[in-house]
């Protein structure tokens, strides 16, 4: 008898200033939660217009898609360390084999060279020696267990590395911490207060009601917050008052400082900086 688990992957966005759910998405267990990626956040951008700058995603989704996506929007993306699967210590590191990318061949510790066999239809290239080289090579038992070394390289790889130094730049860094205490936190609550571990019904689309009736759950809670914070230092307000429109003004300036606005004039401050080629003023720590 097959012992089948019924899963579902519920994928959430959340913004960066107060937290609030601004997308959440129910897909089957066995779909790549990478996948609709790009789909959800063009969502996003057409329902609330945001002008997005940056943004911090899980070490899942560091795909070379979704690298090459992201930099062709002109997005600032962090993703999060992902740990190479295990490996046998006594065989040379990837790093050991060094990438021409003038000639697009690698060159082995054995100082032989690799080159391009073919691509496959994930978009993987293999590179491997001439026929022979390998197995009359001195060094062959500490390069692979098989009859040759074959190394793989993505076609779009160069977007994917682009994407993994931003983790360990001074703002990439800020971002990722912002992530955990946003999302993460979110999603915390999610299962913790309001029962999102476990799915009550079975069935994409009765899954689907349960975390879009949480989402909404988590948002009313939070903007009840905001708005319990600003009563309490300007007192409660009328909407057609101009002099409570502009308390809103400074409560909502308020709240930006708090929540980071001086962050986004270091960006700029950064950007502008490195148009200069001063790439250096945020060096990896
Ligand atoms: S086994 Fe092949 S790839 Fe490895 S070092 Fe020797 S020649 Fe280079």
């Amino acid at each position: 008898m097959v012992n089948r688990k019924v899963s579902f992957i519920w994928i959430t966005a959340v913004d960066r200033r107060n937290n609030l759910i601004v997308d959440c998405h129910v897909t089957a267990g066995n779909i790549n939660d990478a996948r609709p990626y790009p789909n959800r956040l063009q969502r996003i951008w057409e329902r609330f217009g945001f002008n997005t700058w940056c943004v911090g995603v899980d070490a899942g989704y560091k795909t070379a898609y979704i690298a090459k996506f992201l930099q062709e929007c002109g997005i600032y993306g962090v993703a999060g360390y992902r740990r190479k699967p295990h490996r046998n210590k006594d065989l040379f590191y990837p790093s050991e084999f060094q990438y021409d990318k003038q000639h697009d061949l690698y060159i082995c510790p054995g100082n032989k060279v690799l080159k391009l066999t073919t691509i496959d239809r994930n978009g993987y290239a293999h590179y491997k020696a001439k026929c022979g080289t390998c197995e009359q090579c001195p060094l062959k038992a500490r390069c692979t267990t098989a009859q040759y070394k074959m190394l793989s390289r993505h076609i779009w790889q160069d977007y994917v590395d682009e994407l993994d130094s931003h983790r360990l730049t001074a703002m990439g860094k800020r971002i990722y911490k912002r992530r955990k205490e946003t999302v993460e936190r979110s999603f915390a609550d999610s299962k913790e207060m309001h029962g999102l571990r476990y799915a009550r019904y079975r069935g994409l689309r009765k899954v689907r009601a349960q975390c879009l009736l949480t989402a909404a759950c988590q948002n009313m809670k939070k903007i009840a917050l905001i708005f319990h914070r600003r009563d309490k230092l300007f007192g409660p307000r009328d909407p057609n008052d101009p002099n409570d429109r502009l308390l809103d003004l400074i409560f909502r300036l308020l709240q930006a400082l708090r929540n980071g606005l001086w962050k986004v004039i270091f960006r700029k401050i950064e950007i502008y900086l490195n148009k200069k080629g001063w790439s250096n003023y945020c060096p990896a720590t």
